[in-house]
């Protein structure tokens, strides 16, 4: 039995392009399988590119790709009931990372993989995948194809390690991502953008929300953990609106877009390899949260090129059992390491109440500061006593904190 391709990408998003551009450009004869008519089609809505992978993939990009405007000011907001706590920081020129609508972005990562000789088959619904001499046989809603190695980079539900049996469905170890596109007059200059990270607006949610300013367009949306679904103030379905109106955003909406994002940390990854497969961005679980940026887009970029990579690798030793060497190449990245470096403040975030708790410490903390009474204490004694009143002993506290700046 022949097969189709050297290598099969399952899914057109960043993760699968990035792979499809690196092995092309390695000479591998590849086809990329995505269930939308176009890729970006199921990637509505927008989010925030740290572009250092994008330029190694594609040195002009900056020239060239859709990009919507650099992010040159963060602002951070902190909200306690009554109180609400704002800092910002902004850097003039600064291009390390851009606002992005997928739906473009996407779409123009495409046609430069199909310039480049990427076979893309659009429309293209996965609907399972078995082993089979020695391959593995991917059955679509318009036919059956098979290749010595797959790569899966169909995103959070990684279709084809669930229909190998080497995946099971995890929501608890997921985030809900919801966003909108809100049309706005932005008055800042086209060099100019703002990033907004937004904690404690919606109460009872672990997570926090976001506003990245695109060209005349506003990004509105938050991640927060499916398990604190139940205790959020707002039902699900109503809680970027919410969040959108707390904040005073008017505009007509161009698009609203629900997700599951990928929120394992980097101790507990899923499997990221097996024989003759490959799992690449959203669907190997990298997506870091610190607390300060949600990250997905960049890892996604950069371990599909070194599945690309790592596919010409395999291909030349004609050993498919070698997707090893993925992880080793994943552990030299900055993929895997920056995954690490974010661990102790994802456990931080997900401890119990801890963002909450301390959000609303500082707030108390600054009123108390910005209050005269004849019972005025130091800071030092306002802050012990905030903690003792949240139960949290002072060890604790020493070594959260050295985990939030670990
Ligand atoms: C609300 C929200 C906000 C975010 N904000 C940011 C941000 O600001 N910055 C950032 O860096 N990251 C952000 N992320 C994360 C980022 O979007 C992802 O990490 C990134 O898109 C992963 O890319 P991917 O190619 O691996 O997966 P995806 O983009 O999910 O692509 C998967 C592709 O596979 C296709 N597919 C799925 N199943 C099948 C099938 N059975 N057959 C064929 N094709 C299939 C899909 O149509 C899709 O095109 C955010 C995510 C969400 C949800």
């Amino acid at each position: 039995m022949s097969f189709d391709a050297d290598v099969i990408i399952v899914g057109g998003g960043l993760s699968g392009l990035s792979a499809g551009i690196t092995a092309v450009k390695e000479g591998l004869n590849v086809i990329l399988l995505e269930r939308g008519e176009y890729s970006g089609a199921k990637n509505v809505s927008g989010g925030r590119m740290y572009i250092h992978a994008l330029q190694k993939l594609i040195p002009d990009a900056l020239e060239r790709a859709p990009l919507e405007r650099p992010i040159t000011k963060e602002t951070y907001e902190f909200y306690c009931k009554n109180k609400k706590l704002i800092f910002s920081f902004e850097e003039k020129g600064k291009k390390n990372s851009y606002s992005v609508l997928r739906a473009k972005f996407d779409r123009w990562l495409a046609s430069e993989a199909e310039s480049l000789g990427l076979l893309i088959s659009y429309s293209t619904l996965v609907t399972n995948a078995y082993r089979e001499n020695g391959g593995i046989t991917l059955e679509t809603n318009r036919g059956t194809l098979r290749a010595p190695l797959v790569i899966d980079a169909s995103g959070v539900t990684s279709v084809v390690f669930r229909y190998l049996g080497l995946r099971n469905f995890t929501p608890d170890k997921w985030m809900l991502g919801v966003k909108e596109i809100v049309k706005a007059n932005v008055s800042l200059s086209e060099d100019e953008g703002e990033a907004r990270t937004i904690v404690g607006l919606i109460n009872g949610v672990k997570g926090g929300g976001f506003v990245y300013t695109n060209k005349d367009t506003l990004s509105v949306g938050m991640a927060v953990t499916f398990d604190s679904l139940p205790k959020s103030e707002v039902p699900a379905k109503d809680l970027v609106e919410n969040f959108r109106e707390k904040l005073g955003i008017e505009g007509e909406i161009l698009e609203y877009s629900a997700h599951a994002i990928p929120y394992y940390g980097f101790k507990n990854l899923q499997q990221l390899y097996a024989d003759n497969l490959i799992a690449v961005g959203d669907s190997a679980g990298f997506l870091i949260n610190d607390g300060f940026t949600i990250r997905g887009m960049d890892l996604a970029i950069a371990s599909g090129m070194i599945a690309g990579l790592v596919a010409k690798k395999i291909v030349e030793m004609k050993d498919f059992t070698k997707t090893n060497i993925y992880y080793d190449m994943l552990k030299e990245s900055f993929v895997l390491k920056h995954l690490e470096l974010a661990y102790s403040r994802f456990e931080l975030i997900n401890r119990g109440t801890t963002l909450n708790n301390y959000t609303e410490i500082l707030c108390d903390l600054l009123s108390d500061m910005f209050t005269v009474t004849e019972d005025r204490k130091t800071l030092i004694e306002y802050a012990l006593l905030k903690l003792k009143e949240k139960g949290i002993s002072l060890t604790q506290a020493i070594r959260d904190m050295v985990s939030a700046v670990k």
